[in-house]
């Protein structure tokens, strides 16, 4: 059968192309699908905005669809940014005001633990659903570091870690990242 990934985020794509990759038939973004559809992401948890998503490109595209929300809980922040991570800072996906506004609004903060969440779900035109979810869990630096991932990476270290998630290698990131936890916990349930 043909997965069609409701992104076109290359990151995302790589790493579901690796894990999945021998279940499907033929993985495709929505641009290598020309599917031209934006999901208005107006849930109030990761796992209802992955849900929506997967299921109305699955009715559009008559193929299985896998989609994706996440995001970074911070916990001085009662869990904020959360569903909001990518317009933290007002413009969608402006990775670097998000993460100026996030060390603003922790300055002085004692606690700077936070997680990433991930919601992952394969949805089938038939109406059948998988779900999953992952967490990484860490802590917030004081100053950003590392050139690779993206978003809050330069800002978020792993439990048990020194460095930030952006100076880890893809391969590192991939194997305790929260979409890597979400994606691994779906694989079995197929
Ligand atoms: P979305 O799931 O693509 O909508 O991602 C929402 C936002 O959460 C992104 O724009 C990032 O700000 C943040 N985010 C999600 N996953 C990660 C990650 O692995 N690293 C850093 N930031 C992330």
């Amino acid at each position: 059968m043909k997965l069609i990934i409701a992104s076109n985020n290359q990151h995302k794509i790589r790493e579901i192309k690796e894990i999945l990759g021998e279940k499907f038939e033929q993985i495709l973004s929505l641009r290598e699908a020309a599917i031209d559809h934006e999901t208005v992401e107006d849930g109030n948890t990761f796992l209802e905005n992955a849900r929506k998503k997967a299921t109305e490109i699955a009715a559009i595209s008559g193929c299985a669809a896998l989609a994706d929300d996440s995001g970074i809980c911070v916990d001085a922040l009662g869990g904020a940014p959360g569903i909001f991570s990518a317009r933290f800072a007002g413009e969608h996906g402006n990775d670097e005001a998000n993460n100026r506004l996030l060390l603003e609004k922790l300055s002085g903060a004692s606690d700077r633990g936070a997680h990433y969440t991930c919601a992952m779900v394969l949805a089938y035109p038939d109406g059948k659903e998988v779900e999953a979810e992952g967490y990484l869990y860490g802590e917030i630096t004081a100053n950003p570091r590392g050139e690779g991932g993206f978003g809050y990476d330069p800002l978020f270290v792993p439990k048990g870690s020194l460095r930030t998630v952006a100076e880890y290698t893809d391969e590192e990131k991939n194997a305790i990242s929260h979409r890597g936890e979400a994606l691994r916990a779906l694989l079995k349930k197929l």
